[in-house]
């Protein structure tokens, strides 16, 4: 165990994860600075400005289990902030919202036969009383749930909606990733409906409270200065952080950014890079847009159309107000794709074309009322769990060198509140391994 005084720590990206990671080792006595490559910082939970507020680039909200923010809300003291709704859903298909908000809405889909449905709920249940996820990490969802539940249920249910959180990979995925998925909605449900949480003027806010807490504490966050490389400097077992004319020495180096980027600036040996490849991940593609009159009744429209490219409506003034807004109203139109396909790669004008194109024949006069069209994309959002999944450890095989990234949450799904679990665990590990100044 080193015990020396005044280490100073450099954390690449500044989304939640790099962004709590600073709160936390800046509070203990660390010297922390912390790189982000946008101008805006938030990672995935980058906002923009709608009227007198902001709002997430692609559409978040938390659920009632989701421990470790409502913690650090507390924290922040910006508990007080966050409301909570009733979600409401509906499956788009065949020009019809088919509502799903209910175990009786379920009960009434005519696309599925009364014994699928017996079937399906009965599967639901058994899941939902299991309280071992492992024993579900060796099969895909698809296997599992066309085993209990038929055919039928995944081809004309859960088919669809894996479909739209992996496209081609849906098949793939491990029934333990749907454990846990069911786990955190069930348990976020009240009077058999889903609950969910979102922070009154966005979760900029959470960040930008961060942000103030780090610079309170002696921290530095540095926008618009991406990480270009990390060396490992073998006489002082320090690390040199190189950014475009600037090199600086650090004692601890932790990643938060995603493996293949690390790959790009680190110089790790073959082994360990082949090991952070393990994993592979879906882009996504997300646009928001203004419009001057609500579009949908529900809050998450999940599209089962095949043709429609996007698999997802969500109307984010369903939830919170439009008022908050100038009276704007916000719709999300998501979509989740391979990063190296011919659509992804499209122009962005080409990009927002097809989309409002397809979105005109489920409204047909939405286009009257586009006021402005923020398209966003990311080529890793959604890493592909597969079975048999084997989770990454913070460590690496250099010394004081910790990453994290999407790749290392599992069962769960990557999110907000798993990425704060993971802060946890590397600050605990790092003050076993180091002795800060106290505070
Ligand atoms: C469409 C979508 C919807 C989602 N909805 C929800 C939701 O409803 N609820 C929920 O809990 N979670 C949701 N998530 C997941 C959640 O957003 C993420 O799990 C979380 O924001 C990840 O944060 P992070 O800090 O780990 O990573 P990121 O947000 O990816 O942050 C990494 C940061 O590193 C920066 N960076 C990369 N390379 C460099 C470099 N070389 N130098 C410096 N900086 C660099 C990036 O610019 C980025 O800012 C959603 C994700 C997506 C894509």
């Amino acid at each position: 165990m080193t015990d020396k005084k005044d280490k100073k720590i450099a954390i690449i990206g500044a989304g939640i994860t790099g962004l709590a990671l600073g709160f936390w080792l800046s509070k203990k006595g660390f010297k922390v600075t912390i790189f982000e490559k946008r101008k805006v910082p938030g990672g995935f939970l980058e906002t923009v400005r709608i009227g007198n507020s902001r709002v997430e680039r692609y559409y978040h909200h938390i659920f009632k289990n989701d421990t470790f923010v409502l913690d650090l809300l507390k924290k922040l003291g910006l508990i007080e902030d966050l409301n909570w709704f009733r979600s409401t859903i509906s499956i788009y298909t065949k020009g019809r919202f088919f509502k799903l908000m209910t175990p009786w809405d379920f009960l009434k889909l005519p696309f599925l036969s009364p014994i699928t449905k017996i079937r399906l709920g009965l599967a639901m249940l058994y899941l939902k009383n299991n309280k071992n996820w492992g024993k579900f990490s060796q099969v895909t969802v698809k296997d599992w749930i066309t085993k209990i539940a038929g055919r039928e249920a995944w081809d004309h249910f859960w088919g669809p909606l894996f479909y739209g959180k992996f496209e081609e990979k849906a098949s793939l995925i491990s029934a333990a990733w749907f454990w846990s998925r069911v786990h955190i909605r069930v348990n976020s449900q009240e009077k058999n409906r889903e609950v969910l949480g979102y922070l009154k003027g966005s979760f900029g806010k959470l960040i930008a409270k961060l942000i103030k807490e780090i610079k309170k504490n002696q921290g530095k966050v540095r926008l618009d200065k991406e990480v270009l490389k990390i060396e490992r400097l073998s006489k002082s077992n320090q690390f040199s952080v190189e950014t475009q004319n600037k090199k600086e020495i650090y004692d601890i180096v932790v990643s938060t950014i995603n493996p293949y980027e690390l790959i790009k600036i680190s110089q790790f040996n073959r082994d360990y890079q082949n090991e952070l490849k393990k994993v592979s991940y879906l882009g996504i593609i997300c646009l928001l847009l203004v419009l001057k009159e609500k579009q949908s009744k529900y809050y998450w429209n999940n599209i089962f159309d095949s043709e429609i490219p996007f698999k997802i409506i969500l109307e984010h003034t369903n939830f919170s107000s439009a008022k908050n807004y100038k009276g704007n109203y916000l719709v999300y139109l998501g979509q989740y794709c391979n990063p190296d396909s011919k659509l992804f790669r499209l122009p962005n004008k080409k990009l927002k074309e097809i989309y409002i194109s397809y979105l005109t024949q489920i409204f047909p006069e939405v286009k009257s009322k586009i006021k402005k069209v923020i398209l966003s994309k990311s080529r890793y959002a959604q890493p592909i769990i597969e079975i048999d999944y084997q989770k990454l450890s913070n460590k690496t095989p250099l010394r004081n060198f910790y990453i994290t990234s999407l790749s290392h949450i599992y069962p769960e799904d990557r999110g907000i509140n798993a990425g704060l679990k993971e802060v946890k665990k590397i600050t605990d590990t790092i003050l076993s391994e180091v002795s800060p100044v106290k505070k």
